[in-house]
């Protein structure tokens, strides 16, 4: 069976860059936070959970999560934060190991993963071979966001607070690749030499 390779880093790391690359080498690209989305989305799966638990005000006149509301509901209590995860989380990982189990039949030899999440999140754990960090330093990842957003500095630098640290994410690390030095051709050229170990 294809090796399944999870694929995290912080915000601004270059993850989905990393991602975009192992897939034009021929691997399978899962995207959690896109289908996160989609459960979430108009008559998403989700979305009976989601209106019997938190009530009809979370839903939106598309029968979609009202994403600004739920953000501020989630914000300060964990405990509400978490009966959201318990009904998106395993949609999402069902959703996943559908399409998962779709490309080992269509002969892919890899599938990546997208999880931004995965080192704040145990439940992926189990479903992986290995997990490949892209990593890089806190000023790399604002600069780049800076460049890419129209979010403010302290903004950023809140959203890597809250996200698991670097050394956190680096211990879940089977493989880390360094992103650190601008430049898409040393990132590419690494991502080719780690994706050899990988069957490709
Ligand atoms: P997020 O979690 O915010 O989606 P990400 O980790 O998926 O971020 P990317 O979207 O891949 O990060 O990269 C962030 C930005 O940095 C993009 O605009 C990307 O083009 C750029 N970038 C990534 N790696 C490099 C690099 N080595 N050199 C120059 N730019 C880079």
């Amino acid at each position: 069976r294809p090796l399944r390779l999870g694929l995290t880093g912080g915000i601004g790391s270059g993850k989905s860059t990393v991602g975009g690359m192992l897939a034009a080498l021929g691997a399978a690209l899962i995207d959690a936070d896109q289908l996160a989305r989609e459960v979430t989305g108009p008559q998403g799966a989700a979305m009976q959970a989601i209106r019997a638990t938190f009530g009809a005000e979370y839903v939106d006149a598309n029968g979609a999560l009202d994403r600004a509301r739920m953000r501020r509901l989630v914000f300060s209590l964990p405990q509400e934060r978490a009966r959201l995860e318990g009904i998106v989380h395993p949609l999402v990982m069902s959703h996943s190991d559908l399409l998962a189990r779709q490309a080992a039949d269509q002969g892919a030899a890899l599938i990546v993963f997208d999880i931004p999440l995965l080192a704040e999140s145990g439940r992926w754990a189990r479903r992986l071979d290995a997990v490949l960090v892209v990593d890089c330093c806190a000023e790399t990842q604002i600069a780049r966001v800076l460049r890419r957003s129209g979010l403010a500095r302290d903004v950023v630098q809140a959203i890597i607070a809250a996200q698991a640290s670097r050394s956190a994410r680096r211990a879940v690390a089977d493989v880390v690749i360094a992103n650190d030095a601008d430049g898409m051709q040393a990132l590419q050229a690494r991502v080719r030499q780690m994706a050899t170990l990988f069957g490709l």
